[in-house]
């Protein structure tokens, strides 16, 4: 990350980083979802922003707080099953021992099969996001399993940028769900490119191999000529209809043209809506998305000079 980036005061991250957060509370990012649906017919999936979590009463409120995610998401009136939002969530939500510091990502699995029970139960898919290198295994044993035990509900992250990400796509089990994102963690030469262009080839590669071996793919990107490439020229290469796949953007980042355009050609988009229990736990996700576009800073500036 920039050294700049991080040595923004939280308070002017927030301030910010402001239009990629719903709000500060679960009601708060339903009532984003529902007038995503209602105004642009988009999808969502609700994240809830809980990373660096230093105390254990913090991992258990995340996983009260998915829970009645599950519910809330269950209950939601806006669309039919197939319109209805989608959770996801990473594994470092749940637990004061991250591997990234050397510890062994205690109570991560069990809340997230708590989530992933819970969700069946109710009809809710679930997508565990991809967090830096050190998650990589975790991440994918703990979907293995979940598997293993009839769960046909979860999906995973796939990051174009990592080496092991080919080796992960052969390995992958028959049917699972997968978002495919270049990734956002800046990973050493070593393991992965660091070559944006060569990150977004393998992306349309990767798509193609992943639907021409049955997978659903969430085709996530921001970048309007590869979502071109992607629903132009990889899908009808592959033979597939729309019932085979979907782009996904995050909340907040202007794209508004393209996705009506994408819905207009009925083809599904689905933006990824966080939300934060508390605004300190929404810095970390925040400072990411200033050091991907720092931009913002000055759309938000010459927005408020507009209004005053
Ligand atoms: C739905 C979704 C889920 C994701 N989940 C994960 C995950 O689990 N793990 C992970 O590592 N990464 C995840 N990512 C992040 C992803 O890996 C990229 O870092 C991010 O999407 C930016 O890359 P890009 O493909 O949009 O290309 P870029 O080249 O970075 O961006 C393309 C264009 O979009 C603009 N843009 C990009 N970001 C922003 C922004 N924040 N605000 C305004 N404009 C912007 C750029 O300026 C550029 O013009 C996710 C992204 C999306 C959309």
């Amino acid at each position: 990350m920039n050294p700049l980036i991080r040595l923004i005061p939280p308070f002017f991250v927030r301030f910010f980083a402001r239009p990629y957060v719903a709000g500060d509370s679960l009601d708060l990012a339903m009532a984003a979802v529902n007038d995503l649906w209602k105004k642009r017919s988009l999808m969502a999936t609700l994240d809830l922003l809980a990373e660096d979590i230093r105390e254990q009463g913090q991992a258990d409120e995340n996983l009260r707080t998915y829970l009645r995610m599950v519910d809330a998401v269950a209950d939601w009136k806006g669309a039919g099953p197939e319109g209805r939002p989608t959770l996801s969530l990473k594994p470092s939500s749940y637990t004061t021992k991250p591997l990234q510091e050397g510890g062994d990502a205690k109570g991560s699995f069990e809340a997230i099969e708590a989530i992933v029970e819970a969700a069946a139960k109710k009809g809710v898919q679930v997508t565990v996001d991809m967090e830096s290198r050190h998650w990589t295994d975790f991440t994918i044993d703990a979907l293995n399993k979940l598997w293993q035990k009839g769960h046909r509900h979860v999906g995973c992250v796939l990051q174009t940028r990592m080496h092991r990400t080919e080796a992960d796509i052969a390995a992958l089990p028959e049917g699972m769900r997968v978002r495919l994102v270049i990734g956002i963690y800046r990973e050493p030469g070593e393991v992965a490119l660091v070559d944006k262009p060569a990150m977004k080839k393998r992306m349309l590669d990767y798509a193609a191999r992943l639907l021409k071996a049955g997978h659903y793919v969430e085709f996530a990107t921001h970048d309007e000529a590869v979502v071109r490439q992607f629903v132009d020229q990889v899908v009808p290469a592959c033979g597939v209809g729309p019932d085979r796949f979907e782009v996904q953007m995050l909340y907040g980042v202007p794209r508004e043209r393209l996705l009506a355009e994408l819905r207009q050609r009925g083809i599904r988009c689905r933006l990824y809506v966080p939300f934060a229990n508390s605004w300190g736990l929404a810095v970390q996700y925040l400072r990411r998305r200033l050091d991907e576009y720092p931009a913002m800073m000055w759309l938000v500036t010459k927005n408020l000079l507009r209004i005053g």
